[in-house]
């Protein structure tokens, strides 16, 4: 039988808030352990949280962006439970009465076209402290820096069907937030992170199968993976006749497979209850038309500036705003070599290659736009072909050189010297006399093996152009 998944993902991102949800303490990632704390994020009896203004509308801003509604009123409650790296023996979250509800973004298909995500909603919440386990001594350490972060929580509806379409929407959300400038989006430093709720059903069929979620994935590549290996472990037990355990399974990088992390009888019972330390959060119409007023340009609206202002196709400006990152990369390559076509024809081809063979974002790309605008400029002025860019583009991502420099050091000058390339051109002929006598007799086909033998001369330094000037006199 044919089974399809189902994919609903949970996602968590901590907001670049200057101090934390509920206290005055940074909430700065990193910094010497336990140093930004206080009374209130470390839980002591009797402190009282105090609601952060710039959270609320950092999150007043996700939710627009992400066209959902706005609750005019919503509630914090605690989540309790256990665990050393929280301090109060609960989680300030929302539950009832979530900020925001029924939005939805667009994906890009594959065949060009798009398709729309729900989202149930986005709440508010805390994020806990981290701990640190010795890898042989007996002790556990825990640093509270990280209690009382920021987080918005972005719950979907299970629309997703392919691990491609999981990871293309975690992009998708993963540039708004960085559009919008409230998370950073680092999903390697936990500040952008994602549960993935999976499940497989019959083909076409109408109700859901049981879902496994899983954790601990840190990378987009993970999470394609990831699900990946989970769709095809469930089809298998579906194929046996058994059924899917709903369970919490831990993704390992290292063997990559999932693997039971806690089963249904552990799951929690958060007890769930409005903080009666918090008053409802009311959000007048008139707070969110301002911050409706401030929103930045968003992924969409900057694709079509770009289609627009630069005349590139459609596609190409598509992949291109889909991460804040590429787009100011892209344009301020423009602004230094203004041929829009050329700076993106170079970009989606040879740097998205090379980026993604290291498994590496732009934000890590060795190669700053300044190199790539003096290499095209290498290109305009003749000094290299187009071809020999694309040996000297690799070597300044492997070296971190200039074009100049990588041009001079490996000798890559292109040959404009008329008389230098007659004479090659001559010896090319001379030792391929038989093709010669061939061509003149018609085979005009031979025209490309004389250009090829020339190039291959040259070491593919000669001008295109040239040669193909010289090579006609000559033949004639
Ligand atoms: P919980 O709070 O227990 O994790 P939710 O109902 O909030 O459960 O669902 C969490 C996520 O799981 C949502 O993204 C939802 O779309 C997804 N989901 C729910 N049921 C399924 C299912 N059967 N298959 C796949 N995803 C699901
Ligand atoms: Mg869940
Ligand atoms: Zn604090």
């Amino acid at each position: 039988m044919a089974y399809e998944a189902v994919i609903g993902l949970e996602v968590h991102a901590q907001l670049l808030t200057e101090s934390k949800i509920f206290c005055g303490c940074s909430a700065v990632f990193g910094g010497e352990p336990n140093t930004h704390t206080c009374p209130v994020c470390t839980g002591m009896p009797g402190s009282l949280p105090v609601l952060n203004r710039k959270a609320v509308e950092f999150a007043i801003k996700m939710a627009l962006a992400t066209n959902c509604e706005i609750a005019p009123h919503s509630l914090f409650a605690r989540k309790n439970y256990f665990y050393p790296d929280l301090p109060k023996g609960y989680q300030i979250s929302q539950y009832e009465l979530p900020l925001a509800t029924k939005g939805y973004v667009e994906i890009p298909t594959a065949d060009g076209g798009k398709k729309r995500v729900r989202i149930t909603r986005i709440h508010m919440e805390e994020d806990a402290g981290k701990l640190f386990h010795d890898e042989d001594g007996p002790f556990s350490y825990v640093d509270f820096n990280r209690t009382g972060v920021p987080l918005l929580e972005i719950v979907s509806e299970p629309d997703l069907r392919t691990p491609k379409e999981a990871a293309d929407y975690l992009r998708v959300l993963r540039a708004i937030l960085q559009y919008l400038e409230i998370c950073d989006g680092n999903m390697e430093e936990g500040s952008l992170r994602c549960d993935a709720n999976v499940s497989v059903r019959p083909m076409g069929a109408q109700t859901l199968g049981i879902r496994a979620e899983v954790k601990n994935m840190n990378s987009f590549r993970h999470v394609e993976r990831a699900l990946a290996y989970e769709i095809e472990r469930q089809n298998k037990v579906l194929e046996q006749g058994d059924e899917v355990v709903q369970e919490t399974r831990l993704w390992d990088p290292q063997k990559g497979i999932t693997d039971s992390m806690r089963g249904k009888e552990e799951a929690h019972d958060y007890r769930y209850f409005p903080d009666p330390d918090l008053v409802p959060l009311a959000i007048s119409p008139k707070w969110i038309e301002e911050v409706r007023k401030g929103l930045p340009e968003l992924p969409l609206e900057r694709k079509d500036r770009f289609v627009q202002q630069y005349h590139i196709p459609e596609y190409d400006a598509g992949i291109i705003t889909s991460s804040k990152a590429l787009a100011d990369y892209y344009e301020e390559c423009v602004r230094l070599f203004p041929e829009p076509k050329q700076v993106s024809n170079w970009i989606m081809g040879d740097l998205l290659r090379l980026l993604k063979e290291d498994d590496r974002e732009v934000e890590d790309c060795p190669l700053a736009p300044q190199q790539l605008a003096e290499m095209l400029g290498l290109i305009k002025d003749g000094i290299i072909s187009g071809k020999i860019a694309k040996a000297v583009f690799e070597e300044m991502y492997k070296s971190g050189k200039g074009a100049r420099d990588v041009v001079q050091e490996q000798g890559l000058v292109q040959i404009t010297d008329e008389d230098a390339l007659s004479a090659i051109v001559e010896e090319v002929l001379t030792a391929h006399s038989q093709e010669v006598d061939a061509y003149k007799k018609g085979k005009e086909k031979l025209f490309g093996f004389f250009v090829g033998q020339v190039m291959k001369a040259t070491q593919g330094k000669a001008n295109p152009r040239l040669v193909n000037e010289i090579l006609q006199k000559k033949l004639r």
